[in-house]
């Protein structure tokens, strides 16, 4: 079994990919969470949980962890404290303990935020984690999404390097893509946009490809 650190592990994909983590045989999740009144919820169904702010020293976090989820976000509150410092602090603790994928939540638009007409500060913090994560040594996989939706998952998408236009993606999809590019060797390397279409997602992953 793998040790899998979800930063973001309360939030509304966190939660969804802690989920499909404690379903499954080959990974043992561990909800990195930033309040104690959270760790209930977990660990009554024996999730391993560490607390942790991003905001704040998070050393030793990464320690006997085999691949990170990042699916955290400060939902625009502090865009460079978190999603850009953040990320790349815990980036950081990940090449120093040597994890083996880092599988980053990003979005679509963070490949060029100057382009955005809005969200241009949260485009540019999500850029700029996602250049550090790609200029480490780590193995990765940068997952950009359309506009996230509570929509029931469907099991498929539409996904490319760079994709013609913009839309919608539900909450269960992206954290279904999440968990398959943590095992899915064709996600290593990789940088890819989806939202929602016709393919199933283990057909479509077929499509990514190393930057
Ligand atoms: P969410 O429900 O707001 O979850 C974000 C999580 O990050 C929460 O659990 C939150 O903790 C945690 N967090 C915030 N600040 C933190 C800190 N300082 N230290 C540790 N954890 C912290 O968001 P979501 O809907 O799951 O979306 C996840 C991410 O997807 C977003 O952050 C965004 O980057 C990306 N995304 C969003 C969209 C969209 O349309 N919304 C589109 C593309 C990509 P608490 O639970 O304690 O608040």
């Amino acid at each position: 079994m793998e040790n899998i650190l979800i930063a973001g592990a309360n939030g509304a994909v966190g939660q969804k990919i802690v989920n499909l983590l404690e379903a499954s045989q080959y990974f043992n999740p561990v909800a990195m969470i930033r309040k104690e009144e959270q760790k209930k919820q977990f660990e009554s169904r024996n999730i391993d949980t560490v607390v942790r702010d991003l905001e704040e020293d998070i050393s030793g976090v990464t320690e006997g962890i085999d691949k990170v989820i990042f699916a955290a976000g400060s939902g625009g509150k502090k865009v460079v404290e978190v999603d850009q410092e953040g990320a790349k602090k815990l980036i950081d603790l990940s090449n120093k303990t040597k994890i083996k994928k880092f599988v980053m939540l990003s979005s679509m638009g963070a490949d060029s935020p100057e382009d955005a007409d809005e969200l241009k500060e949260y485009l540019r913090a999500k850029h700029n984690a996602d250049e550090y994560l790609k200029s480490s040594d780590l193995n990765f996989a940068i997952v950009r999404p359309g506009s996230l939706t509570d929509e029931p998952g469907t099991g498929k998408i539409i996904l490319d390097s760079k994709l013609k236009s913009s839309g919608e993606i539900s909450r269960d999809d992206v954290a279904q893509t999440l968990v398959r590019s943590l095992h899915n060797d064709s996600a290593n390397y990789s940088v890819f946009e989806i939202l929602k279409g016709d393919n199933l997602i283990a057909t479509a992953m077929n499509k990514v490809s190393a930057t």
